[in-house]
């Protein structure tokens, strides 16, 4: 069987309360169990955020892929069959998988220096830009190395985010901006969705603007349009269609064309809003009804009203305010106008972050979310952000059984015991994928 292939609707042969529960393995006694019961239907908003269906001494069993029973210790073994395998998780917390739907996946080269300066001497990133700088080295760097030192280097990513108990997420293109390039990282994209554990949903994101384009935006947006979004969907190459509208980048205009070409395509959207200033990024999300809105850091209140109006995600990405923007966004007040929101690392050639444990961190202490909401951000609200939300991001009867059991007594540990790695094992579809930091399979 593929790796996609998983069979489906497992559970309901077992609804019966006396039908014996057949399973591969079955994992006991956690301290607490992270079920989001009933969170599938709708991303979770206000006080639902907070709302994680803890089951103390939780059980959850696992066949096929699928997870079969879940519930406490006594009512999961009560109902086995006989000889399943038995994965102690005394004193442990276990969540579901934890989805990042926001990363800049493949890229060549570093820009480690160019942080430093952001962050220690406060030079902003579009002098640094303009110094020759940024991302356009990227682009350059990156369409210069081969598709296999790119295939090798993203790899490792992929297996540091698993290790930190990530399973799924976004991944976007956007590191080439030439038409060839960006069919080439949507088809490394699609190679590593295959290849990998971690199960990629793609983007094509219209990200730099080449050296060669800096001054004909216009030009580069059109060929955009009229040429790489087609082709890009006669191959079948992404399901989202994403911009980085903000000033140095594509305006408003520049972004309403190209996010219009992708759905005229058959894309959904997905858009960069507000991230380095209030660019009108969320009120053109807001007009075109896209399914998340990131970043978000300079969005005025009647923007956010108006992305909550349309059913849109806002997904919170910490790590450029952690490093050098210095604002954040407003978490507490973006939650209480009911706007649903999901948590990324925005990993990227600027800025390398694998873990979204870290992302939870930063979120709680330095955004004021609670560790409930931040968990919520991190699992099923996240998955709703990439409309997966009816096959991962909760425990419960049918769902992938994608499971990671933390090395911490309970959910409250991780903004107190941070800046380590907590995953002790990863499940994805019911598999052992890695264990104590490392990849085993
Ligand atoms: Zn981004």
């Amino acid at each position: 069987m593929g790796k996609k292939e998983v069979p489906r609707c497992i559970a309901l042969e077992w609804k019966d309360e006396n039908m014996v529960v057949k399973a591969d393995f079955a994992i006991v006694n956690a301290s607490e169990l992270v079920t989001l019961k009933g969170t599938s239907h709708k991303p979770q908003t206000r006080d639902e955020l907070r709302a994680l269906g803890i089951i103390e001494d939780g059980a959850v069993a696992v066949k096929d892929g699928r997870i079969t029973a879940v519930g406490t210790t006594k009512e999961v073994v009560d109902k086995l069959e006989r000889g399943v395998k038995i994965v102690d998780a005394s004193d442990r917390l276990v969540t579901p998988g934890l989805i990042d739907p926001h990363v800049h996946l493949i890229f060549a080269g570093s820009r480690e220096k160019e942080l430093e300066l952001m962050a220690v001497k406060g030079i902003p990133y579009l002098e640094i830009k303009a110094r020759g700088g940024g991302m356009p080295t990227t682009l350059k760097k990156t369409g210069e190395t081969s598709t296999e030192e790119l295939l090798e280097k993203t790899t490792r990513i992929l297996d540091t985010m698993l290790i930190h108990g990530t399973t799924t997420i976004e991944a976007k293109s956007g590191y080439e901006m030439t038409f060839q390039g960006e069919i080439r990282q949507l088809e490394i994209i699609k190679t590593l969705d295959q290849t990998h554990p971690i199960d990629l949903i793609s983007t094509f994101l219209a990200q730099g603007i080449p050296f060669e384009y800096e001054n004909k935006v216009d030009q580069l947006t059109t060929e955009i349009v009229e040429k790489w979004v087609p082709e890009i969907a006669r191959r079948k190459l992404a399901e989202y269609c994403d911009v980085f509208c903000e000033k140095g980048y594509y305006n408003v205009e520049q972004s309403r064309r190209i996010l219009e070409a992708g759905r005229k395509h058959g894309m959904k959207l997905r858009i960069h809003a507000d991230w380095l200033a209030h660019s009108g990024g969320a009120r053109l999300g807001a007009e075109l009804e896209v399914v998340s809105a990131d970043h978000l850091l300079f969005t005025p209140k009647e923007d956010i009203e108006a992305l909550t109006s349309k059913g849109t995600i806002g997904v919170f990405l910490p790590t450029t305010p952690f490093c050098y923007v210095g604002t954040y966004a407003k978490a507490r007040e973006i939650i209480n106008k009911g706007l649903p929101v999901a948590l990324a690392t925005d990993l990227s050639a600027a800025n390398m972050c694998e873990s979204m444990q870290m992302m939870m961190t930063i979120a709680i202490l330095q955004m004021k979310m609670t560790t409930e909401e931040a968990l919520t951000a991190s699992t099923i609200n996240a998955a709703h952000s990439i409309e997966r939300a009816h096959e991962i991001g909760s425990l419960e009867e049918g769902k992938i059984a994608d499971i990671v059991i933390f090395d911490a007594p309970t959910h409250k540990y991780f903004p107190y015991h941070y800046g380590i790695n907590l995953a002790e094992k990863v499940f994805k579809r019911g598999k052992l994928v890695a264990e104590k930091g490392r990849r085993i399979n």
